[in-house]
């Protein structure tokens, strides 16, 4: 079993969530049941696939009985993301056979690893779609209401869905994603997400901005800027235009960056994040996933000059030894992700650092995976995702190296890395203890609503009572009193 330590970004609490929205006005008569799994991207194209089918006249409902679409949006990342998926869709089955008219569909990286084969394999599915074909599925649900079986996994190079102004789902009207980029063109040599999504593309920088600015005059007060890769961000108004129709009415009167900055040229993600902080200073700006190889330092100095953009950054490592991020296709060596440690707590000295780990990735021997050990010793991380290396099957390391490491060798190394992560993330919390923090307040606590719970600037979830003087979305200054070792809990102080 994966064990993950709890954080937005791939949040375990979410998985299989099923989204519902406000009805829009228009009606078809026609009720969508969708729930996600994986990363927050996953979740943040669910809000693109409910906007395209909201327009339609699509309502949706929390009760995949009450569905006449169902769909499942998928994760391939691990195996054991699919077999999940895999005995969901066998809950499903009562469902279609009460109601034989009912359309299921399997969106995301299983559909686009699997494609057509899904359909042979399960034989519940009409519809298979990819990640970037999602324009498509009105057509595609008229094709299968005609009794044919439906597929589109093409992959796109342009495709940022960026004219799409994606319908908030389950939100708490307080935080968002918005995502800036897709695909990936690292071939990391354990990762199958190259595959499922395709080359790497950036969103038009005015349409970032444009919904960033939307979302907070809307109330909202925390922006997480989503890709595989941020740091890889590039995007110039020459290279892709904004479609037609887009939501981009900014565009017009907006011929500079709001950061001054001239918008004919090339923006990277630096000049995106100071953009975005410029939206306003009461709105947070959050983002993931940064790359070792490419985390610049003028992104660290964007982000330690602007308050309103979080301490806090993620920053997987994957492995501490070289040998085997040689093997990975990481690019960078265990010298050069210490230089880049070395480097964030030199510019921004009180920024939270999390990261991803994998044991038992091919060949790695108790040496090597010390070294993950001792790496972690050696940066303290806040927070960390760790897992079991799960061949998947097209990848580079499917094809070159052998999965020779026995399950209880990656189990025993895993459970060693958790121990030694929990050790961390309470040695972490413990030094909050008497300290302030800036808490953008969420709602109420999961176990009390005498409770008000709220993420710290460095991300920490913060519990402290409710004041009636202050309401979600509202900042609040909280002295720390106890943790747990996820957990802050303390009191308003003004
Ligand atoms: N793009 C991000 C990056 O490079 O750090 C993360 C992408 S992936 C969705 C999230 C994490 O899943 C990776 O950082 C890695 O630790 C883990 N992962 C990916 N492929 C894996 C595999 N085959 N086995 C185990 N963990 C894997
Ligand atoms: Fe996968 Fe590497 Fe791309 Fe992250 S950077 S999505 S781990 S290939």
């Amino acid at each position: 079993m994966d064990l993950l330590i709890p954080d937005k970004v791939h949040d375990e609490s979410r998985q299989g969530e099923a989204f519902v929205l406000e009805p829009v006005g228009k009606h078809n008569g026609r009720k969508l049941y969708i729930e996600s799994y994986g990363c927050a991207m996953n979740f943040s194209d669910s809000e693109i696939v409910a906007s395209i089918l909201a327009e339609k006249g699509f309502e949706t409902t929390s009760d995949f009985n009450n569905a006449d679409v169902i769909f499942i949006n998928t994760c391939s990342i691990r195996e054991n993301a699919e077999v999940r998926v895999r005995n969901r869709l066998k809950e499903f089955a009562g469902a279609k056979f009460r109601n034989p008219g009912m359309v299921i569909g399997v969106l995301g990286c299983m559909a686009e690893r699997l494609k057509a084969k899904f359909l042979e394999e399960e034989k519940l599915v009409d519809v298979v779609v990819g990640p970037d074909a999602y324009r498509d599925l009105p057509n595609l649900i008229e094709q299968v209401d005609s009794g044919q079986k439906a597929v589109n996994v093409l992959l796109s190079r342009e495709e940022t869905y960026a004219d799409i102004s994606p319908v908030r789902l389950n939100s708490n009207g307080i935080n968002a994603f918005v995502s800036i980029m897709r695909g990936c063109d690292n071939m990391c040599s354990f990762c199958v997400v190259p595959f499922t999504r395709g080359r790497e593309r950036s969103r038009d920088a005015y349409s970032v901005v444009a919904e960033c600015k939307d979302l907070f005059d809307k109330g909202y007060r925390e922006v997480t800027l989503l890709g595989q890769n941020v740091d890889s961000y590039k995007w110039s108004p020459t290279q892709q235009p904004s479609p037609e129709g887009s939501v981009l009415e900014t565009k017009a009167d907006q011929k500079v960056s709001p950061a001054g900055g001239d918008l004919e040229g090339a923006v990277n993600f630096a000049n995106l994040l100071e953009m975005v902080a410029l939206v306003s200073p009461e709105l947070r700006v959050r983002f993931s996933t940064s790359h070792p190889k490419d985390i610049t330092d003028e992104v660290l100095y964007t982000i330690a000059k602007y308050d309103n953009i979080c301490n806090y950054i993620h920053l997987p490592v994957q492995s501490g030894n070289s040998r085997i991020l040689d093997i990975m296709n990481r690019t960078y060596d265990r010298e050069w992700y210490m230089n880049r440690i070395d480097a964030i707590r030199r510019i921004i000295p009180n920024c939270a650092i999390s990261t991803d780990i994998i044991t038992g990735f091919c060949t790695e021997t108790n040496e090597e995976h010390n070294d993950s050990v001792t790496m972690m010793d050696y940066v303290k991380y806040d927070f960390a995702y760790m897992f079991k290396y799960s061949e998947r099957p097209g990848t580079l390391a499917a094809k070159r190296y052998e999965d020779d490491i026995p399950e209880e060798v990656k189990q025993r190394r895993l459970s060693q890395i958790v121990a030694k992560q929990q050790e961390y993330s309470f040695y972490r919390m413990q030094a909050r203890i008497g300290k302030i923090e800036k808490v953008l307040i969420e709602g109420f606590s999961k176990k009390s609503d005498k409770d008000y719970c709220g993420r710290s600037d460095q991300n920490a979830m913060v519990i402290f009572p409710v004041s009636e003087a202050y309401k979600p979305g509202q900042y609040v200054n909280v002295v720390v009193e106890r943790t747990t070792s996820a957990t802050l809990i303390g009191r308003i102080v003004d």
